[in-house]
């Protein structure tokens, strides 16, 4: 095994394909509406980070309900995932945030997947989330941006929290028994290769269950894209891509499961996206190389639990 791909993850889990259901509600996020700063991360859009969704005006019952209908006819799909993807679907009351989760709660739904920031989990929701899972049989996984483990790098992000709010939260989940997972940026110019390992080696270390890998791509009216044509930034080429995401890999715990290889953007809301090419060709890059020289997920995952003790061992 190269890696341990999303497919087999849940075809393990629940015995057939599950099929993923965006859902779309009237959220923000604290780092856009002057909670934290007004000016978001320098690589969001307006639309915030979901590309696909149905208008949140529509009750997220009838939205998982209507696109249930449609894939369930097109694929013969029985079971979902509802995915709370846009902003942060945790910034919001308790009792609202309590209301769209008990609708997300349809028949045929195996699992919620949540995504939110760092700063924006809190015990009270997590306990709720907690008795959900239990009570209706559904598993419950919260998606957090990180992005970099660099604390400087966060800041010039502009990300308005740092690694130790992810430390926190990542703690949190677990402690309350459910999942989480955490958006990582492979080849931000400013991080070295260094800052790559040790982004593996801190979400092993934590237990993170799922870990969704992204290129950096810029999209129009964004700061990065603003830094780009002005010559402030400028991506790193492909080849580099691929040899920072092959060595996370190999630090990598074997047993987090890989949602993603690579990100991708719309076409027309993109300055620069994946060098242009198909996410599946890099994707097909970036397996023949890791066959053709031995590299897989966690080969050099041997670090933790008092590695310097291993040579007393019988
Ligand atoms: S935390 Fe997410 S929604 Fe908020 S500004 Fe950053 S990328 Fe955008």
């Amino acid at each position: 095994m190269l890696y341990y791909k999303f497919s087999d993850y849940l075809k393990n889990k629940y015995g057939t394909k599950v099929y993923k259901l965006p859902v779309n509600i009237a959220s923000t996020c604290p780092n856009r509406d002057g909670q934290i700063s007004e000016n978001g991360c320098i690589f969001c859009g307006e639309e915030g980070t979901g590309f696909e969704n149905l208008s949140s005006g529509i009750a997220v019952k009838e939205q998982l309900l209507k696109n249930a209908a449609y894939i369930g006819s097109n694929y013969n799909a029985q079971k979902f995932i509802a995915y709370f993807q846009n902003y942060s679907n945790t910034y919001m009351p308790f009792e609202l945030f309590k209301d769209y989760i008990n609708e997300a709660c349809i028949e045929s739904m195996a699992a919620i997947y949540i995504s939110t920031r760092p700063d924006c989990i809190e015990d009270r929701y997590l306990d709720f989330l907690t008795k959900v899972k239990s009570e209706k049989d559904i598993d419950i996984l919260i998606e957090l941006g990180l992005q970099t483990v660099n604390y400087h790098t966060l800041k010039i992000l502009n990300r308005g929290h740092s690694l130790a709010e992810f430390i926190d939260a990542a703690g949190r989940i677990k402690r309350y028994g459910l999942d989480s997972c955490a958006h990582f940026i492979v080849d931000l110019p400013m991080d070295s290769l260094d800052d790559v390992i040790e982004g593996a080696k801190i979400l092993s270390a934590l237990g993170i269950n799922q870990v969704k890998c992204h290129s950096m791509y810029i999209l129009k009216n964004t700061v990065l894209g603003d830094m780009y044509e002005s010559g402030g930034i400028a991506p790193l080429p492909m080849e580099e891509y691929v040899e920072r995401l092959i060595t996370f890999l190999e630090y990598l715990d074997p047993g987090i499961v890989i949602q993603r290889l690579i990100g991708r953007a719309p076409e027309e809301r993109s300055l620069f996206c994946n060098w242009e090419t198909s996410w599946w060709k890099i994707r097909d890059v970036i397996e023949g190389r890791m066959t053709l020289e031995g590299r897989f997920q966690g080969k050099k995952f041997n670090y933790l639990g008092g590695s310097a003790l291993k040579r007393f061992m019988d």
